[in-house]
């Protein structure tokens, strides 16, 4: 074991982690038996996203037990992704890898991980989900069709996507380049496009808890995934408005044909049904716009992705971004 940690470790190891005193111990025994056996160089980074149960009392009780492990708490719980971005900043390593804190991405596919980066063969290694058994079948048609519409709108192929990855330096750096506030871990390394090779895994179940994903975050994940990375549904909504306005041209056809021949108009009941869609088509249409200036509005607000807290152990040498 290395007391003394290189400051650029090969491997950094981010750990998001959100009301997860339970299992937090059981996890870290599990992930540091298994980086002795892989490497020799390594740092662990457990970003504690504003719990608010006993994570940072737990975190700091095993800081003892594992040179390697540190500590980063938000003031408060700013989101998964705010924490995977905290997490690229603080880390050093050559290779950085992201997973949960709850077990559910199994530390024994780390090796794996690493001998697939060190061969050269991949500067992303992206675990991909073998299968959802663990997810209610809610989770799983949520998933589906979120990533059926990504793969629409986008052309990125989400399916079976994890935040479980491996990171080249590389890749780090060019994501910590990106000048956006609004962040998609998953799509946006996806969309670098860097040599990636997908490996297969199992989805433990979690090691204690329940998700903490609320149906509102993931709600607001999949609005930000799809406006961050697609103005599609703005030209969907621009095509209806034409089709709109040629279904009310030719019925303006119909109207005067009729006033002419004399028939007495009939259909109100299709023109309430046409008035209503297109009423709702506006609204909608006007929703989606909400979405991209909120999106807008954010992004120029120009505040920082998250506030830290507190870093264990004390920092010496590491430096913080966000104030
Ligand atoms: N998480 C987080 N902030 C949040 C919600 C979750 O950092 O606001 C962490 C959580 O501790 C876990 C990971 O993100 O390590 C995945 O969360 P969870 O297990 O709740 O989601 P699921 O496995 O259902 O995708
Ligand atoms: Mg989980």
């Amino acid at each position: 074991m290395n007391s003394t940690i290189p400051a650029t470790p090969e491997l950094s190891v981010i750990v998001p982690a959100f009301n997860e005193a339970e299992g937090l111990a059981a996890f870290l025994a599990q992930l540091f038996g298994v980086l002795a056996t892989c490497s020799d160089s390594y740092e662990v980074w457990v970003v504690d996203d504003g719990s608010r149960d006993a994570t940072w009392e737990r975190l700091r009780g095993e800081l003892a037990r594992y040179p390697q492990l540190h500590g980063l708490r938000f003031t408060r719980n700013f989101g998964k992704e705010a924490a995977i971005l905290a997490g690229l900043r603080q880390v050093r390593g050559r290779a950085v890898v992201v997973m949960d804190s709850d077990g559910q991405h199994p530390p024994s596919l780390l090796p794996q991980m690493l001998d697939l980066w060190r061969s050269g063969k991949a500067q992303i290694v992206a675990a991909q989900k073998a299968n959802r058994d663990t997810d209610s079948w809610l989770a799983r048609l949520n998933a589906r069709l979120f990533n059926g519409l990504m793969h629409t709108l986008t052309g990125l192929d989400l399916e079976g996507a994890s935040d479980f990855r491996l990171l080249d330096r590389r890749v780090v750096d060019t994501l910590l380049a990106f000048p956006e506030k609004i962040r998609f871990f998953r799509g946006m390394t996806v969309w670098t496009g860097f040599t990636t090779v997908p490996l297969a895994f199992d989805v433990a179940p979690r090691i204690a808890g329940s998700s903490q994903w609320s149906t509102a975050q993931l709600m607001r994940l999949a609005v930000t995934a799809i406006t961050s990375y697609s103005a599609k549904p703005l030209s969907i909504v621009f095509r209806l408005g034409l089709f709109g306005m040629l279904a009310a041209f030719l019925l303006l056809l119909q109207a005067v044909y009729s006033w002419f021949t004399h028939v007495a108009v009939s259909g109100w009941t299709s023109m309430t049904v046409v008035v209503l869609f297109f009423g709702s088509a506006n609204l909608l249409g006007i929703g989606i716009l909400g979405a991209y200036l909120a999106q807008i509005f954010d992004e120029i607000k120009g505040r920082p992705e998250f506030l830290v807290g507190e870093i264990l152990p004390a920092p010496a040498i590491t430096t913080q971004h966000d104030i």
